[in-house]
């Protein structure tokens, strides 16, 4: 559908109260959204942001949800958005990524809080409307929505819910029979289990293999209490692959435990479940390390081989697969792949430390390349030297932050110099490799430098500061009070009065 309105402008902003909004027509930022270019390499999260400060432009201000209780109408979408974007983009294996970060999110969100309704009416004040329900699991669940329908009835529905709702106020009644009208399917199962009731499945799954049949065991072992389905209705496909050739089978699972039987002349190499990796589910699913083998060889997606790689290394033995799978991984085309691998690492071999010390050298990936930099400062590599005079003076500044840890480690006159020189330099990453530095060495006379990036640090990266800051303060106290403490306690002092107001 056509942007509904005259005109789209974006402004930056200093001191703002939360990090975006969606004003019609002239969305404000905070101030992290304006960067420079050097700043900007690979930092996915500023367009992401501005893809969902655009789709409210549709999901949100053309169409508004008509109370807190439905905020997911316009979250959600903004959320998905994200999806939409990277996947257009950088590609499905970058928007994969992101969902994943994405489902993370809100599984974290429930160690701390039960789940709740999407669609929730029993909130205690308005701003709790604002959690990973509203936004990630709201994006998650469009996603399985967009799965299940296809693209071209997915879009076709939200054009038409625009179309039939704009400037006016929703629920979620309406997405429901803009969705039914357009694929002429009761889809009230879907709207009620993922958006009237609580929660999200878990799954244990096993499989067997006898007389030319593969058993897939699935048992939905979820808690019901908080409005929690005990059974959620999962359509879903479930791919065997043998010799390295996926079959693929499509089921619907309505029962609490089910068990489907496929025919196969061979015993799998692995069964992947959902491999389009659209269902929000957690799994209980063990493979062996030949499974894990084939899953990473032969299934197509990222989710495939990053959950090979993570599985892999938790399991113990198996060394010699570890060192050819991990050592594949380090070549893997994603970056997200590149990266845990270079994670799962315990001591590498010639041929894997060749790897990292290229990946440290020329990676087109700001945070693998850093990564690889820190594994090699970790391991007191012998060409570290070399690589850190290299990283320095790198593009990107995740790269020279690490690489100022490895001058540390190689040199460290050469870095105490090269860090003055950084402090100039206004950019996280930056501030960030420094403060740690700084902390770690004691450096008491460098709290000025903490006082003057905390006045402008926000969000994460202003508790990563306050951490280091507050463990070379603990430091100091140690030290009984020398200058730089008590000339600390003096800016205090005078710091609380607000400069030109007397
Ligand atoms: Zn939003």
């Amino acid at each position: 559908m056509q942007y509904p309105w005259p005109k789209f402008s974006q402004v930056a902003v200093r001191d703002y109260v939360s990090g975006a909004m969606e004003n019609t027509t002239a969305v404000i930022f905070g101030e992290f959204m304006h960067g420079t270019a050097r700043d900007l390499i690979d930092v996915d999260m500023n367009e992401k942001i501005v893809a969902h400060e655009m789709f409210h432009h549709w999901f949100g201000d053309y169409v508004t949800c008509e109370s807190w209780s439905n905020l997911t109408l316009n979250e959600g979408f903004a959320n998905y958005s994200e999806y939409l974007w990277m996947e257009k983009k950088h590609g499905r294996d970058a928007a994969d990524y992101h969902l994943l970060e994405e489902w993370q999110g809100y599984l974290g969100s429930l160690r701390s809080s039960p789940p709740h309704e999407l669609i929730w009416y029993d909130y205690d004040d308005k701003e709790q409307m604002f959690d990973a329900h509203s936004y990630n699991k709201g994006g998650a669940v469009l996603h399985m929505l967009r799965n299940h329908v296809g693209d071209e009835a997915f879009f076709a529905s939200l054009k038409n819910y625009l179309e039939r709702n704009k400037l006016s106020a929703v629920e979620v009644d309406e997405l429901r029979i803009a969705f039914e009208d357009t694929t002429g399917e009761d889809l009230s199962w879907f709207f009620d289990q993922w958006y009237l009731q609580a929660g999200h499945p878990q799954l244990s799954i096993t499989t067997d293999y006898a007389d030319g049949s593969v058993a897939v065991t699935v048992a939905q072992t979820q808690r019901t209490d908080n409005n929690v389905p005990a059974v959620f209705r999962i359509p879903v496909d479930i791919d065997v692959y043998t010799n390295g050739t996926a079959t693929r089978h499509h089921v619907v699972m309505e029962e609490r435990e089910q068990t489907f039987t496929f025919p196969s002349a061979t015993a799998p190499d692995v069964v992947v479940f959902d491999p389009a990796h659209q269902l929000l589910a957690e799994y209980d699913y063990s493979k062996s390390p030949e499974e894990l083998e084939a899953q990473y060889r032969y299934a197509p997606a990222f989710l495939d081989r990053y959950e090979a790689i993570g599985l892999l290394s938790n399991q113990e033995g198996n060394e010699e697969l570890k060192e050819e799978l991990f050592t594949q991984a380090l070549q893997d085309t994603f970056y997200a792949i590149r990266g845990i691998a270079l994670q799962s690492i315990e001591e590498p071999t010639a041929e894997q430390l060749a790897l990292i010390r290229q990946i440290a050298r020329t990676d087109d990936r700001s945070e693998v390349r850093a990564t690889a930099i820190n594994v090699l400062t970790q391991s007191g590599d012998e060409e570290l030297s070399a690589i850190a005079a290299e990283a320095m003076d790198a593009e990107p500044y995740a790269v020279v932050a690490a690489g100022l840890e490895a001058l540390v480690a190689t040199d460290p006159e050469t870095a105490r110099q090269a860090a003055e020189k950084l402090e100039a330099i206004d950019n996280s990453s930056i501030s960030g490799a420094l403060a740690g530095l700084y902390s770690e060495a004691g450096a008491l006379e460098k709290l000025p430098y903490f006082e003057q990036q905390l006045g402008k640090a926000d969000g994460y990266e202003a508790v990563a500061l306050y951490t280091a800051y507050q463990s070379l303060l603990a430091k100091g106290k140690r030290h009984s009070r020398p200058p730089a403490w008590r000339c600390y306690r003096r800016w205090l002092s005078t710091s609380r009065r607000v400069p030109g107001a007397g």
